[in-house]
């Protein structure tokens, strides 16, 4: 055979086949794992002397037809995450509490009371009871909730400040995320930013010479993902609502992330300790330190809340049944402080005692060790929380590490996330590393049993 490639079938020739011909799915999609195929079957071709076309197109049909029926299966699913950042935004941030997930099961399992008021047969309230628990919980007078915290702010300002002047630190012009600078969405509904002060100082005169008639709001804003060290100097948000009041002017306070426990440690600022201190307008969001869906929570003065309800924008900001019934389970669980510590899965990974993540990281390794990678161990290393939230406070964590001489620590961590569930871990001074802080414990056998199924094909052979 002159060139072993000449085998392969031609894109075309695969389409008409008739097994491929019959199943349902879109041309496009077909000729997408056609040709995901046959690269595939090329590189098993490498080294070949000879193949019999009719077996390689029979061979490329099955292959086409697990690649289009995989791509079936859910795109959105489960992954171990085994960085230890408990809240990873690339990995859906908050993980949810069990009462969240069963209340979600339920507002879905077919139609809903989303609207209706099930004792009078009327119309009913698509907040229901979720933001008299958020008032209670923060001290609010009254609360609303909107898609995210960007939305939050975006609607907060809208309302309170179109058109006019929100007054600014230099030093709270912050980007969170990839590519999403807050400034930008702000000056998005027509509020006009006055940046007052400098990068590293802003004091309260700054804002005071500020003021003219068309100030609308004095904004501030948390660094939730860095903290500026050294000659520093930002103004509090009691100096702000002061000042505020002197001239007759709200003050909204973005927080970003919003917890909503006094029991966390290294917490600077909370919805609640925003409201004690007399901020008009707080926004935050659900999906970091709170630990309950993706959306964003307005808390503040009754007056404002009910003309920020008003608001026509407020509909296309509203939440949907799934995400409504996931913030009432999460919600519930704070109730008690300590039921909220212990059940909302951010709250305990955050707070886990180094006994309790040790022990995760011994049974972690030593399923690793008895599958034959004998040059696990653990090391002592420091994560973050991740996800715009107690930036400058370091976890101290455990992690499992090892490697396998002659082979690439990528390639092993490619190799852990081709798993099902997919298995992220982190590369560390040239070793595959794996923090428990984040993993459940069957999880930790899971992934002690992928690492297991991964190491394997790089055995010696005889
Ligand atoms: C995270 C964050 C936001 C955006 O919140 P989302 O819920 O992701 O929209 C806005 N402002 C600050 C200060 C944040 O930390």
């Amino acid at each position: 055979m002159d060139n072993i490639y000449d085998v392969l079938p031609k894109v075309l020739k695969v389409l008409r086949h008739p097994e491929i011909d019959a199943y349902h799915a879109t041309k496009a999609e077909k000729a997408e794992a056609i040709r995901d195929e046959l690269a595939h079957m090329r590189t098993m071709l490498v080294g070949r002397e000879s193949a019999q076309e009719g077996e390689v197109l029979e061979e490329v049909c099955k292959g086409v037809l697990s690649r289009l029926q995989k791509s079936r299966k859910p795109y959105y699913r489960r992954v171990i995450n085994a960085t230890g950042i408990v809240l990873h935004t690339n990995m859906g941030r908050a993980v949810l509490p069990e009462l969240a997930k069963e209340f979600v099961r339920s507002a879905i399992e077919g139609y809903s009371n989303l609207e209706l008021e099930i004792e009078t047969g009327r119309r009913g309230k698509r907040y229901g009871r979720i933001l008299e628990r958020i008032c209670t919980i923060t001290g609010a007078e009254a609360a609303i909730v909107v898609n995210n915290n960007a939305a939050a702010t975006l609607l907060a300002l809208h309302t309170l400040c179109p058109y006019k002047e929100a007054i600014i630190s230099k030093g709270e012009l912050v980007a969170v995320g990839d590519g999403f600078r807050v400034p930008n969405l702000m000056v998005c509904c027509g509020t006009v930013l006055r940046e007052v002060g400098t990068t590293n100082q802003t004091l309260i005169v700054d804002y005071e010479q500020a003021i003219c008639d068309q100030t609308g709001v004095l904004q501030k804003v948390y660094t939730s993902n860095y903290v500026i060290k050294g000659f520093h100097a930002s103004v509090s948000i009691s100096e702000l609502v002061a000042l505020g009041k002197k001239h007759g002017l709200p003050v909204i306070s973005d927080l970003g992330s919003g917890c909503l426990s006094t029991k966390l440690d290294g917490v600077k600022a909370t919805p609640a300790g925003e409201i004690a201190a007399g901020a008009d307008v707080v926004t935050f969001s659900g999906d970091k330190l709170l630990g309950g869906p993706q959306c964003g929570v307005i808390i503040g003065k009754a007056e404002y809340i009910a003309a920020i309800k008003k608001n026509p924008l407020m509909r296309a900001m509203r939440l949907d049944k799934m995400t409504l019934a996931a913030l009432d389970g999460t919600l519930i669980e704070y109730i008690d402080e300590e039921r909220a510590m212990s059940n909302v899965p951010v709250l305990s990974m955050i707070s886990a005692s180094q006994e309790q993540l040790m022990e995760k990281a011994e049974s972690l390794l030593l399923k690793i060790k008895q599958t034959g990678v004998d040059n696990a161990h653990i090391e002592n290393i420091i994560s973050s929380v991740g996800g715009g939230s107690m930036p400058g406070t370091d976890l101290d964590s455990f992690a499992v590490c090892f490697n396998k001489e002659g082979v690439y620590v990528e390639d092993i961590a490619a190799g852990l996330r081709r798993n099902e569930p997919p298995i992220i871990s982190f590369i560390r001074n040239d070793q595959v590393a794996l923090d428990p802080r984040t993993m459940t414990d069957a999880e930790i056998d899971e992934t002690a049993f992928a690492v297991a199924s991964v190491m394997q094909q790089y055995l010696p052979t005889n």
